[in-house]
């Protein structure tokens, strides 16, 4: 069997998400919800309107939108009768969930899967009065939210569940839907919020215990540990307070007595008021956090008054943040006490539920990384603690050591041997990790390897005969050092007989852009040939990824923007993650990209519109997407905006991106090699129209003045600016152009000011 038609019922945050994670896997749905009064369809509807959303869209593209079927549970209750899954996702409550259940076992065909995406009732109460031919085809699969964003699935058997409903599901889920699927018991909160929530609350309870503002443990809760920037507070806000507090009693009520999730669940009497008086966060505009007029606004746990949120000095954060959570551990300050009191708890809490929730610590580890974004799963941070340290200090502070945590003594949880890493396994065994076939997370493979070259920001490895290069600085930020591994790599694939040269990490995003902070340098240090130094080097290494005799993949995931675009769109083939956010963003600080992104844009853009002789629309467009800073948030819008080539492909999950550039490698079809012939300009005429357009924008207040001078400089390049038309540039002539119209930008104040309001204050200031 397989699974080719689904029904979604229950169209709120969950059931819209899930419907719409299946229409972006090119299946047609239908997405059902009560029927309203006046339009019957009404809630379906605004499950789709929720997948609009611009902030966070839901779905990849219109074709997808378009498998997305709108429906209700009395009109179109039929229309389950041929599908082949059947997923609700419909109000946490048992005895609905039951009705539906009964109703359901009435039209389905009677091998069609049920799934239940029940956060907190156990399968068993869900299918207590269903016969056992209902039984043995459902399961609980546990999306979380966004879905589409979201990595983890927890799919959940019952007691009943046909093992091969277990295997049919995982596969479509991790294949298909593009899931990380870990396989859970029936155990209450299951894995991931079993562990994340309990983290959560100790964040938070140590936080109001040990008298740190929310500004302060979100700063130690958050990066230095490897966790979302959200933090505690933060994170509080972004889910609701009223929410995330409903979460916390319904664990209250699963989790037996024992459970030291009761010691981290008392309520907090501030945030009662503060729920009652409608502070429950982003939602409502105010929560632990509130945006003023003035900025931005922290809200006091002494006094419950809001006051202006002062930018926070933390070296320790910092410190840590680049040398690992052992700096936070080895601090005996308020901020280092604080980070022990929350590892300690929440790190030993995971330990303790082996073997009741697994046997091993992948599916926790999996769990936080996948569904809560974690850098480092708890017993990979246990194990960077030191197994021996961790024991030792919670002996020292008289906390109970749990078995699990025990039997690592002297060792670890994970470990490379035989060249494959392996996990843990209650009792002391050891097992291999087994991933799917195809699955391939670099951020695994490479613990089993050794760098040929490796420096601060980059690295790259041999990875069976091919150059893999992988960024790994702050927000994998690009500096002279990651563009001299590149073009290091870059030179070895012939001379060492290598098949090609993939460009790829396992990072949240592939890259944010040249690192700020040294084009700052540069200017501060009045370097203005050492800027243009590195960018011709930045250049010089991107044209070799263009021109060189073998294939050159980029494999990117999460934001290339920026810089980071500018080595993407230089591969021969992309092989991307649906997810996948390209552009180039310069213009918001004050820049033109200046490693090859013009004349990229324009090249592509006379590419798709197929230009012949005249290009002045694609012109027009090249300077409409670089003025804006335009980003496509799918590779499909991504391909509309010129940003990726016909030949360039995208994988819905992102643990098979790496398996699918080396595919691509030993595939010459994919490899489409680069044209850039000269081209004939159209120069002065079209330069001025686009400097008027500039002026007229900004007159009707649309643009700032430093946007019209960041735009005349785009104009500039991908025009020729002041000459005649039919003026013959090379490729080598715009890259060339771009140095200039970058320099002459950096050497104006108004884009200092950008770029300095940038690195200080995190945004980028108009002016
Ligand atoms: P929601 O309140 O946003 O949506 C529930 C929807 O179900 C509503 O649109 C409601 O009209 C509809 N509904 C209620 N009774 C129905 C019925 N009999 N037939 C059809 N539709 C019906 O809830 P949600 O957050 O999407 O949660 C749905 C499920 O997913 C719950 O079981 C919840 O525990 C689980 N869950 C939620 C999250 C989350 O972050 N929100 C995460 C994981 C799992």
């Amino acid at each position: 069997m397989s699974i080719r038609k689904v029904a979604v019922i229950g169209a709120g945050t969950m059931g819209s998400g899930i419907a719409g994670q299946v229409a972006n896997a090119g299946i047609e749905v239908w997405l059902l919800d009560l029927p309203s009064e006046d339009n019957p369809n009404a809630l379906a509807e605004r499950g789709l309107q929720r997948l609009q959303d611009p902030n966070q869209p839901g779905l990849i593209s219109k074709q997808a939108e378009s498998l997305i079927r709108l429906g209700n549970t009395r009109d179109d209750f039929e229309q389950l009768a041929d599908c082949d899954w059947i997923a609700e996702a419909v109000v946490e409550r048992l005895d609905i969930k039951q009705d539906l259940y009964q109703r359901l076992d009435t039209v389905c065909k009677p091998d069609a899967i049920i799934t239940s995406n029940t956060s907190t009732i156990p399968i068993r109460l869900l299918v207590e009065n269903m016969p056992q031919s209902f039984r043995r085809r459902f399961a609980i699969t546990h999306f979380f939210n966004p879905v589409r964003f979201m990595r983890l699935l927890e799919l959940v058997r019952g007691e009943d569940t046909d093992p091969a409903i277990i295997e049919l599901l995982g596969d479509f889920c991790e294949q298909q839907l593009g899931k990380g699927v870990v396989p859970c018991l029936d155990t209450p909160g299951f894995l991931g919020n079993r562990v994340g929530v309990f983290a959560i609350q100790c964040a938070l309870h140590a936080a109001f215990d040990l008298g740190l503002t929310p500004l302060e443990a979100d700063a130690i809760f958050g990066r230095p540990m490897g966790i979302p920037k959200t933090g505690v507070f933060g994170l509080y806000d972004l889910i609701g307070i009223d929410l995330m507090s409903d979460v916390v009693q319904s664990l209250v009520n699963i989790l037996p007595e024992s459970d030291a999730f009761h010691a981290e669940a008392a309520k907090i009497p501030l945030m009662t008021q503060m729920i009652a008086n409608g502070q429950t966060g982003n939602k409502q505009g105010q929560g632990f956090y509130r945006d003023s007029e003035s900025g931005r606004e922290v809200l006091s746990l002494e006094t419950a008054q809001y006051q202006e949120a002062p930018r926070l000095n933390l070296p320790l954060a910092e410190l840590a943040e680049r040398e690992g959570i052992n700096k936070l551990l080895q601090d005996d300050s308020l901020h280092g006490r604080y980070a022990w009191r929350v590892l300690s708890r929440s790190l030993s809490y995971a330990a303790s539920l082996i073997p009741e929730v697994g046997e091993d610590p992948v599916g926790i580890d999996d769990a936080m990384k996948l569904g809560y974004n974690w850098i480092k799963g708890p017993f990979e941070m246990i194990d960077e603690i030191g197994v021996d340290d961790f024991i030792g200090r919670l002996e020292a502070d008289n906390m109970p050591v749990p078995g699990f945590l025990a039997e690592a003594a002297g060792s670890s949880f994970y470990r490379v041997s035989d060249g494959e890493l392996q996990a843990r396994h209650f009792g002391g065994s050891w097992h291999a990790i087994e991933r799917p076939e195809g699955v391939i997370r670099f951020t695994e493979k490479r613990q089993t390897m050794q760098p040929r070259k490796r420096c601060a920001v980059a690295s790259w490895y041999d990875l069976d005969g091919i150059a893999l290069v992988e960024f790994h600085s702050k927000a994998n930020a690009l500096d002279a050092d990651s563009m001299q591994i590149l073009d290091d790599a870059l030179s070895h694939v012939e001379p060492d007989g290598m098949r090609g040269l993939i460009v790829h990490n396992d990072a949240q995003h592939f890259s944010c852009g040249v690192n700020l902070q040294a084009v700052r340098e540069f200017f501060r240090r009045d370097d203005m040939d050492g800027l243009d130094r590195f960018l011709k080097d930045f250049q010089d290494t991107v044209h070799r990824m263009e021109t060189a005799p073998f294939p050159v993949v980029a494999a990117p995931v999460g934001m290339s923007i920026g810089g980071g675009f500018e080595v993407v769109l230089h591969a021969r083939q992309v092989i991307c993650h649906a997810n996948s956010v390209t552009g180039l963003v310069e213009s918001l600080v004050g820049v033109v990209p200046g490693g090859g992104g013009c004349k990229e844009t324009l090249y592509r853009w006379i590419e798709l519109l197929q230009c012949g002789d005249d290009i002045t629309e694609a012109c027009w467009k090249a300077f409409m997407n670089l003025g804006y800073g335009k980003t496509a948030t799918s590779p499909i819008i991504a391909k509309k905006q010129a940003m990726l080539r016909p030949n360039d492909r995208f994988v819905i999950n992102r643990d098979r991106i790496l398996g699918e550039a080396i595919k691509a490698i030993d595939d010459p079809a994919g490899q489409v090699a680069f044209e850039r012939p000269a081209l004939k300009l159209p120069g002065r005429p079209v330069f001025e129209e686009m400097i008027k357009w500039l002026e007229t924008s900004r007159d009707k207040g649309m643009f700032m003045q430093h946007d019209v001078n960041v735009g005349t400089e785009m104009a500039r390049i991908v025009t020729g600016g002041d000459v005649d038309p039919g003026t013959v540039w090379s490729e080598q002539d715009f890259y060339d152009a771009e140095r200039r119209s970058f320099l002459s930008l950096v050497a104006t104040d108004a884009t200092r000011e950008r770029i300095n309001s940038m690195l200080d204050a995190g945004s980028p200031v108009r002016n």
